[in-house]
């Protein structure tokens, strides 16, 4: 560990919470900002937490200044995909605009690194199955676009100032702490192992499986499934890139293998020991047949190395979230 202050914003909410966590764990000073609108506080646990709006300049002036902040992770937004097409002002005001405003305040306050959560929609409908970061950029839904937005705005910050970034593309982020004490608590989930988790735990009466005839081996689409906890190691990894001098840099973070719906549920199935209730359903509109990460550049770079690439870990860890969210309501 070395350097300055870290504010991460968007810290209560899944992803950004673990990431609180390891950079706790390793000694970092951390600070987080969010507005509580997505997040919960308990995710934050004994983390200082400012409750504003990452767009909100005063506010984050004067984090910055108060607590000599030389680096930003920024994980504040809106991430709902349907919701970003029914309200696309939302995600570009939430999204883009807030992000140009926060990087005005990094600016003035000579932030150093700036680690930006980005993801695998900025991709849209793949040409390849596998998608590496040269691979063309082509969202078809607001918020992917909202975080394209953004990524071009860091590059062309970047390149007229001493600010250095890693923008991370996530592939499809599961899993929860593995130690128990957090994980996505995100009402009006629809991703996937949430969603089958939920089932699992008697909160959905049955689990849809949207599409059958996709051009994969068992018909159903392929995702590259990450753990939270490699996907959070990855942003400590990144932010030793860039205390290290390295250069700015758009990184895909996954497996680079992906599973299919059924593996998923079969997974689900062997891990709770329960038969699941599954409906198939046609294909959801926008929904690629397979994505995966062609994520070897983040391995070269910052020397990242996964530790739990496995789909029943993954899942296991997911239900155990679920189970304790059932006892304990966030
Ligand atoms: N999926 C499904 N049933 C669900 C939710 C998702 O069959 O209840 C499928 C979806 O069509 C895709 C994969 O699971 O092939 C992953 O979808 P998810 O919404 O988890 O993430 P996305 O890849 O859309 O970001």
């Amino acid at each position: 560990m070395a350097g300055g202050s870290i504010l991460v914003t968007g810290g209560a909410g899944y992803i950004g919470s673990h990431v609180v966590l390891q950079l706790r764990e390793r000694g970092e000073r951390v600070i987080v900002l969010d507005d509580l609108s997505r997040g919960f506080r308990q995710a934050v646990r004994d983390t200082p937490l400012t409750i504003g709006n990452v767009g909100d300049r005063e506010v984050v002036s004067n984090l910055l200044r108060s607590h000599a902040v030389d680096t930003v992770m920024h994980f504040a937004a809106y991430t709902i995909v349907p919701e970003s097409v029914r309200e696309p002002l939302k995600y570009y005001g939430n999204n883009t605009c807030a992000t140009r405003s926060l990087l005005q305040s990094c600016a003035e306050h000579g932030v150093k690194h700036f680690v930006f959560s980005s993801t695998a929609a900025v991709y849209g409908t793949p040409t390849a199955e596998i998608c590496d970061e040269n691979s063309p950029t082509a969202p078809i839904n607001p918020y992917g676009t909202s975080k394209l937005m953004s990524e071009w705005t860091l590059r062309d910050l970047s390149a007229a100032s001493d600010l250095r970034y890693a923008a991370l593309r996530y592939f499809n982020v599961a899993g929860s702490d593995t130690r128990g004490r957090i994980g996505q608590s995100t009402p009006n989930a629809t991703l996937l192992i949430k969603v089958a988790c939920e089932h699992v735990v008697g909160k959905r009466p049955h689990l849809c499986i949207f599409g059958t005839d996709y051009p994969t081996p068992d018909g159903t689409g392929v995702r590259d499934y990450i753990h939270v906890e490699d996907l959070a190691t990855a942003h400590l990894a990144s932010l030793d890139h860039l205390r290290r001098g390295g250069a700015s840099t758009v990184m895909n973070v996954g497996y680079g293998h992906g599973y299919s719906v059924r593996e998923v549920l079969d997974s689900v199935a062997r891990v709770s020991g329960r038969k699941l209730v599954i409906r198939e359903e046609p294909r959801r509109a926008g929904d690629p047949s397979t994505l995966v990460a062609k994520a070897q550049r983040i391995r070269d770079l910052t020397g990242w190395q996964p530790r739990l690439d496995d789909l029943d870990t993954i899942v296991s860890n997911s239900l155990a979230w679920e189970r304790k969210l059932l006892q304990e309501p966030w």
